[in-house]
């Protein structure tokens, strides 16, 4: 049974993490997606709401790959999350060269702390690889359209969070 987590802030999920986690069903048998609390980063939506809007938009791409996909909210180390799920493999998205430096200390150094668990890469299809949630949530606040990189209901959760 192959268990890989894949962790982020998912504040919130957008094509770009969807992308990811499609391909990484062909690959594993079993998806942890690792929900990062992370109070310091100021989320615009609260765990509970991002953790419901991945659920959300897993629910047919599990039925289609055929595998179990299962979302977990975790405050701790990564790679004790990793342990905690029996993940063998952390799975990543892969974006720009920015995203390389970050996560090749990441690798170095959760090898340290658990060999075992190894750090897999993925990159999505070239339409979708620019999109951060980050700018997302910034066109969305000055108006613009983010249907794009967005689902239609992620799309509509911004629209209401952001009007209010
Ligand atoms: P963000 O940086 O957009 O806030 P997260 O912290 O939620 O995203 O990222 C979780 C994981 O998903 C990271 O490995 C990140 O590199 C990856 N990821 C996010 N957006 C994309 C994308 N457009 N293409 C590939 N990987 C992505």
């Amino acid at each position: 049974m192959r268990t890989a987590l894949y962790p982020g802030t998912f504040d919130p999920i957008t094509l770009g993490h969807i992308d990811i986690i499609r391909r990484s069903a062909a690959l594993v048998d079993k998806l942890v997606i690792g929900v990062a609390i992370n109070r310091d980063k100021g989320p615009l939506f609260s765990l509970e709401e991002r953790v419901e809007m991945i659920e959300a938009e897993c629910v047919d791409l599990a039925s289609q790959a055929g595998i179990e996909i299962v979302v977990h909210p975790f405050e701790n180390l990564l790679i004790d999350c990793a342990n905690d799920v029996g993940a063998q493999i952390i799975l990543r998205g892969l974006r720009a060269v920015a995203d390389f430096e970050y996560e090749y200390q990441m690798v170095g150094m959760n090898r340290v702390l658990d060999a075992s668990v190894e750090t897999v890469f993925l990159m999505a299809d070239a339409k979708h690889q620019a999109i951060a949630s980050k700018l997302v949530k910034e066109i969305a606040r000055l108006g613009g359209d983010v249907s794009k990189f967005v689902t239609p209901l992620v799309n509509d959760a911004l629209k209401e969070r952001l009007s209010s």
